[in-house]
């Protein structure tokens, strides 16, 4: 079996399948390939969670012991698809062929003024401050007072909760030293993360939320107490601990500091206004003001703007389609369409690129396993006299592919530096570097 993509769903189904295939008689083991762009593997869990996130990495543990595996290869530094090894030559090699490469592009806004300067995507912002190689040279503008965060996510609050916490606590997680040099620097004091609905529609969740109010020195501006409240909420335990939280606020007292941040609802971005000192630069932000119809937001003909040195858009990440597969994509879903995780004969897929870039580790484990169960179904149902396939090397014989041995030099190395640091890995940010640390 080859798996396309390193992430979460890449190697939950890849552990399923290889745990489970055992237990189907008369079938050969099975073997995986697994295939990574990058030469670090685990995807999101590497390049998203957040640094002060520490503990939800230790999935990476599982996902070393599988790499360990003499049932199973890594192939890092490694496209399928559009402009690598093209996807009909790979299912040429293998009986079955895991489509697991997540959601790698952005959602837009669609608005003018979302090219300016100063505008970043969470994405980008993310995979700066987390080492990702693509965005290496971001080099995010951070001389200004305020920020804004359009959309209100887990992901726009760990942009947030980034941006006002202490660099001293931050020193000691995994975080870039680069990316730490230039929070240092950071003139941020404010904050905005603004939603286009209401308090009841947010799509952080409580954890998260609580860490944000009890930042260390950072106060959080009230919101009136009578948008809290819904007779929805009777049923709704876990939406009803959110409005609390938001109820309670923070308990450092606006007066008492400098740092703050605020939830802005019923606003949608309509235009990114230039600065006026910098024509390339964002200086505002306007919004069209809503109401909330059947829980949809609808303009009412009224706009404010206000003015922000920074805007990082966080409306969620999107899948694209690999373009010289010939197989389908749901476009508005931005999603392979799939039934239980089989696309066609001997092809599947498991995770974001599946069911869309929503959910958290666990949920993507569980989507991973139904995958790998409709793989040993087939597997089980289907004659294996024709499983005989050459192997993949020989079309990689001019690649410089890193291999499981390869990463575990690179992770050495990686907590090597960190250590000398007082943290648990530097990690090193270029593909270049990386290769070049395992002679390739
Ligand atoms: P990914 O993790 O994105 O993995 C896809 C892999 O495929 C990547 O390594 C990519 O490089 C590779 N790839 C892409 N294209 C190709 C190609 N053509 N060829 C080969 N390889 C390719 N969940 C939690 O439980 N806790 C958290 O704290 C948390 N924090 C998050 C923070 C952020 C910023 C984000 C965006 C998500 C977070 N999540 C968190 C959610 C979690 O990361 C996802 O549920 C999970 O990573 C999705 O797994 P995946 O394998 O589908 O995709
Ligand atoms: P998300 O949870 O889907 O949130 C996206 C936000 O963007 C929503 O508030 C959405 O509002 C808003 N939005 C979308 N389109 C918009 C538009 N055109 N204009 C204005 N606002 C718009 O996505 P995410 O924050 O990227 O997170 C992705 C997944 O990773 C989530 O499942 C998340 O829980 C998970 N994650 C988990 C953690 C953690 O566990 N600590 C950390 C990070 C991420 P509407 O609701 O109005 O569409």
């Amino acid at each position: 079996m080859a798996v396309v993509g390193s992430g979460p769903a890449g190697f939950y189904t890849a552990s399923r399948v290889i745990q489970n295939a055992p237990s189907l008689k008369g079938k050969p083991s099975v073997h995986v390939d697994m295939f990574e762009l990058l030469p670090a593997p685990f995807g999101l869990v590497r390049y998203g969670v957040a640094p002060d996130h520490p503990e939800v990495k230790n999935v990476e543990h599982k996902f070393t012991e599988m790499m360990d595996s003499d049932k199973f290869r890594f192939f890092g530094n490694v496209r399928i698809g559009d402009g690598g090894i093209p996807l009909d030559s790979l299912r040429e090699h293998y009986d079955a062929v895991v489509l697991s490469y997540g959601a790698g592009h952005d959602r837009v806004l669609g608005i003018p003024g979302e090219d300016l300067h100063g505008v970043y995507s969470a994405r980008s912002f993310v995979g700066w401050y987390n080492g990702h190689p693509d965005f290496l040279d971001l080099n995010p503008r951070l001389d200004g007072d305020t920020a804004v965060v359009i959309g209100q996510g887990n992901v726009a609050l760990d942009v947030a909760r980034i941006l006002l916490t202490d660099v001293d606590v931050l020193r000691k997680t995994d975080i870039t030293e680069y990316a730490l040099e230039a929070l240092s620097r950071s003139k941020i004091r404010k904050v905005h993360v603004v939603g286009r609905r209401g308090p009841l529609n947010v799509a952080f969740t409580s954890k998260e939320l609580r860490e944000m109010m009890t930042l260390p020195g950072v106060g959080f501006e009230p919101v009136d107490p009578t948008t809290l409240q819904s007779p929805e909420l009777k049923d709704k335990r876990p939406l009803r601990r959110l409005m609390d939280l938001i109820a309670k606020g923070s308990k450092t007292p606006m007066s008492d500091t400098r740092k703050s941040w605020q939830l802005d609802f019923l606003r949608s971005p309509a235009e990114i206004c230039a600065s006026p000192a910098n024509a390339s630069h964002v200086g505002s932000i306007r919004y069209d003001i809503n109401e909330l119809k059947d829980n949809k937001a609808v303009k009412i003909g009224r706009t404010a703007t206000q003015n922000t040195d920074l805007v990082f858009r966080s409306v969620g990440y999107k899948a694209e389609p690999i373009t010289t597969s010939g197989l389908p994509f749901d476009q508005q879903k931005a999603i392979i369409p799939n039934d239980s995780g089989r696309i066609a004969q001997g092809i599947y897929t498991s995770g974001w690129v599946k069911r869309g870039p929503t959910g958290v580790i666990a949920s993507t484990m569980y989507d991973a396993f139904e995958t790998a169960d409709r793989i040993l179904y087939d597997y089980e149902e289907r004659d294996t006299n024709s499983t005989i396939k050459p192997d993949i090397l020989p079309l990689l014989k001019d690649i410089h592919y890193v291999t499981s041995s390869d990463w575990k030099e690179i992770d050495r190395v990686e907590r090597e530096r960190g250590s000398a640091l007082g943290k648990e890995r530097e990690k090193i940010a270029s593909v270049r570097g990386m290769l070049a640390l395992v002679g390739k």
